[in-house]
């Protein structure tokens, strides 16, 4: 049925699209994602076998036990109602020890970690029980706790003074990533943790050498979230899901992104308009 301008502009995403996406987490190796059936709520593990979806523009509130339509800002997935950080600010830049906060994260136990890409270094913090996942999230091929801290204020304040004292930085672009997807990344990682090692004090050295995503060849180009992706995955590691697609090309999707966007199967009148 033919659709015009105005009533494209009054019909929304969750008519235009098959689900919504809501988590991305890595369990075991394996990146998980996860949709919400518009139709029927149904909450199911997102398959991306074969791959061959449409994504959205739009972003909205991915809800928490329910679903919720709140438009959002910037890049977060959450509004600020669903979030689970009761004070929003407190994921990134921690204002109180867990006193504010309705919630146990603050006052939890954090580490302060560097985190080890080839040859790239990166420093962070995260919850201690979270070392590991922290790690394979972001496609490290080593996480080493460097420091242990009663809140997550503390370790953050101890993370940017690492970061400013030995020119670590505290983030690792995707465009850097993109390079460190080789068989032999991890090697040297462990090259570049050994030359650095004992300058700190390590608690915990982890390797992380399960992901499953083997003889690349050649480094893939990355995507913008929005618009269709298509082909045959070869493999991910941390937000990057590689696939090949139909004329052989390599291009490596950001799995984190899709959280809070609509996906469909083939471009709808919908998602051909700008509008999402
Ligand atoms: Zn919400
Ligand atoms: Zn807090």
């Amino acid at each position: 049925m033919f659709r015009n301008a105005s009533e494209l502009m009054e019909s929304s995403p969750q008519d235009c699209y098959r689900s919504h996406v809501i988590s991305f987490k890595w369990e075991d190796f394996q990146p998980v994602l996860t949709e919400r059936v518009i139709s029927s709520g149904e909450v199911r593990r997102l398959s991306m076998d074969p791959l061959d979806i449409f994504v959205s523009e739009a972003r909205r509130c991915v809800g928490g036990e329910e679903a919720c339509d709140a438009v959002l800002e910037g890049r977060m997935s959450h509004c600020r109602v669903c979030d689970s950080f009761p004070v929003q600010e407190c994921r990134f830049q921690p204002r109180c020890r867990g006193t504010m906060c309705d919630d146990t994260v603050c006052g939890d136990p954090h580490v302060v970690y560097l985190a080890v890409f080839a040859a790239n270094l990166k420093v962070g913090m995260t919850r201690s029980s979270r070392l590991t996942e922290r790690g394979m999230e972001q496609g490290a091929d080593m996480i080493i706790s460097v420091g242990e801290y009663g809140s997550r204020m503390e370790a953050r304040s101890a993370e940017q003074s690492l970061s400013r004292s030995r020119g670590i930085p505290q983030t690792m672009s995707l465009a850097s990533l993109v390079n460190c997807l080789g068989d032999d990344s991890l090697a040297q990682a462990k090259a570049r943790w050994e030359e650095v090692a004992s300058s700190f004090t390590p608690l915990t050295e982890i390797v992380l050498d399960g992901y499953p995503l083997k003889g690349l060849d050649g480094a893939p180009r990355i995507m913008p979230s929005a618009g269709k992706h298509r082909g045959e995955v070869l493999g991910a590691k941390g937000r990057l899901a590689v696939y090949r697609d139909e004329l052989g090309m390599l291009k490596a999707l950001d799995m984190k992104d899709l959280v809070s966007r609509f996906i469909g199967t083939a471009p709808s009148l919908c998602a051909q308009s700008t509008l999402f």
